[in-house]
Formats: structure tokens, C-alpha cells, sequence
């Protein structure tokens, strides 16, 4: 098998047909080429997938672009609950938290939940106990809430709406979960998504995000999968998993496996969204049913790519 390395991350899916008339895409565009480039800097030197999809998430998070960690959308009580998720492709290893808040970096807690061992997901009160007991940084609900979010959420209950991030309902809205996947140079693959929810989603509601096989999957055996869009499709679906399957047990490729898990959620509930996904053999794919997916790509090492719509 070779001995190339091929990453993927995401920015939310959601529509954003008139991003290209506004100032904010240049911005998307650098922060995707940045952290591509820097995952792949890791990916170069060997480091394992798991490591990789681990830091570009960690990245995306402390980027307010991104509606995860800092960026974070806000539940229909004016709060920041938020939602990650990691899986190791070569043994089937995860991690997940759920409806927490305070953690600046909710996929290293999702992290230490896989390293930990005996958890697969932990959720609010526990998982903030569990992340002190793990020394993780923690911060003040200012580090998270923007002035752009409680405009967002005026705006969603003004209109009655539980919105995705991007959803144009005014036109500040170009934000979104965010997930990366990697295939290392030993072969391995891994998976992580991490996100804020849906503007103005009830508190105490968990998406896919952190719901293995559903918002996140990586096993060597298939290929490693991370979605964003209306959780409650992904979680009736299965997505991830699902996608998986196409490729483990009916031999299609990334690009056929990802349209058709994607055909499979519109079809079936009429879901909206995107997944980005790699194969074992480091093939990189994408598909989505929303008008957009902020997506970027570097696939067996080469020139990194994005993509806005
Ligand atoms: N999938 C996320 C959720 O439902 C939202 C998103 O992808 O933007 O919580």
C-alpha cells in the first residue's frame, strides 16, 4: 500500500449561493489553505491520522468562523452547548462528548474520553467534571458568545426557524460545523467532527456530531467519513456508517459511496447536508444536497484545494 498521506476538512454545509458577492470568502479560502497545510506538515512527517484530524479540528475550533468552540452557535436559551466526536480507523477506537459547555477545545476532551478507554461518550455535567480532571482549558461563556451569534439567534426566533448555521435567514450567515478526515502513511485512517448545534435548537439537544456511525466513522476496513447538516436526518440515517457500508460491502468507490449516501438521506427524509470522506487507499470525496459545503483537500499528497459551493 502506498505511502502517501490525503486529509480532508469541512467547514459546515449549508447555503451559501451568495457567498461569492461578499467579503467573508477570501477569509474561508485562507483559513481552509492554512489548515491544510498544517495538518499535511503533520501527515508529511508521519504523524498518525488520529493526531492529524485531532489538530485541524482543534484549529477550526479556536477559529470564530466556525460554528464549533469559539464560533458556536447558540441554543434557544442564549447558551453555548457543544458536541464532538473522534474514531481511530485501525482498531475502532472513539470518543464523544456531548452538550457541554465551558471546554475551549471540545474534541481534545473527546480525545481523552478515546484515550481514557472505558467511555465511548460522556455528556454535559460529567464530561465538564472529566475535563478537569484531565486539565483541560477552560473558558468563560464570553470566549464563545459573539455579538454575530446573538444577532444569529434574534434573527432564527424572530423567523420561528431551528436554523444550520449557513442558513440565510439574514445575511451575516456563512458559518459552520466543521470535521476533518485523514489517511496517514502507515495506512490508518481517522475521523472528528465538532460542532455548536443549531441556531436556536432546545437545550439538552444532541445532534449527529457526536453519535458514532451517525455524524462521524472511520474504520481501515471502509474509509472514514464526517458530516454536517440537520443532525436529527443524520442520526434516522445513520449516515456515516452508512456510507461505510457502501464501500466495505458493496465495493463502491468514495465518490459513488458518498453520492449515494447522500441520494439514500434526501430520499428517505428528505435530509440536508454534506459528508467528506477517504478510503483506505487515500481517495477523497465529498457530496452534499445543501447548495453548499465549505470543503478542502489534499489528496495523496498533492496541491491542497477548496471549494466554497
Ligand atoms: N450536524 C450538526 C448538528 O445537527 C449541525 C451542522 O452540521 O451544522 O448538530
Amino acid at each position: 500500500m502506498s505511502d502517501s498521506y490525503s486529509l480532508m476538512i469541512h467547514g459546515g454545509s449549508g447555503c451559501l449561493e451568495d457567498l461569492k458577492y461578499e467579503a467573508g470568502e477570501d477569509e474561508f479560502r485562507h483559513s481552509i489553505h492554512v489548515i491544510l497545510e498544517k495538518g499535511r506538515q503533520r501527515l508529511a512527517r508521519g504523524d498518525r491520522a488520529l493526531d492529524v484530524v485531532e489538530y485541524c479540528v482543534t484549529l477550526l475550533e479556536n477559529d470564530p468562523l466556525y460554528n464549533a468552540g469559539r464560533g458556536s452557535v447558540l441554543n434557544a436559551k442564549g447558551q453555548v452547548e457543544m458536541d464532538a466526536a473522534l474514531m481511530n480507523g485501525a482498531d475502532l477506537r472513539a470518543g464523544a462528548v456531548a452538550c457541554i459547555s465551558q471546554v475551549k477545545n471540545p474534541i481534545a476532551l473527546a480525545r481523552h474520553v478515546l484515550a481514557h478507554g472505558q467511555n465511548v461518550l460522556l455528556m454535559g455535567e460529567g464530561a465538564l467534571e472529566f475535563a478537569k480532571l484531565c486539565e483541560l482549558e477552560l473558558c468563560h461563556e464570553d470566549y464563545f458568545i459573539t455579538q454575530a451569534r446573538i444577532e444569529q439567534l434574534k434573527a432564527a426566533k424572530a423567523a420561528g426557524r431551528i436554523t444550520l448555521d449557513h442558513e440565510r435567514i439574514s445575511p451575516s450567515e456563512k458559518l459552520g460545523t466543521v470535521g476533518a478526515v485523514a489517511r496517514d502513511r502507515h495506512g490508518d485512517l481517522a475521523a472528528a467532527t465538532s460542532t455548536g448545534g443549531l441556531v436556536n435548537n432546545h437545550w439538552g439537544r444532541v445532534g449527529d456530531t457526536p453519535i458514532i456511525g451517525a455524524g462521524v466513522f472511520a474504520d481501515n476496513e471502509s474509509c472514514a467519513v464526517s458530516a454536517t447538516g440537520y443532525g436529527e436526518e443524520f442520526l434516522r440515517t445513520v449516515l456515516a456508517k452508512t456510507i461505510a457500508m457502501f464501500v466495505q460491502w458493496r465495493g463502491m468507490d468514495v465518490e459513488t459511496a458518498a453520492k449515494a449516501g447522500i441520494e439514500y438521506l434526501v430520499n428517505r427524509v428528505q435530509g440536508e447536508g454534506g459528508v467528506i470522506v477517504i478510503d483506505g487507499a487515500g481517495h477523497c470525496a465529498s457530496a452534499q444536497s445543501t447548495t453548499g459545503l465549505i470543503c478542502g483537500w489534499i489528496e495523496h499528497g498533492s496541491e491542497a484545494h477548496c471549494t466554497l459551493g
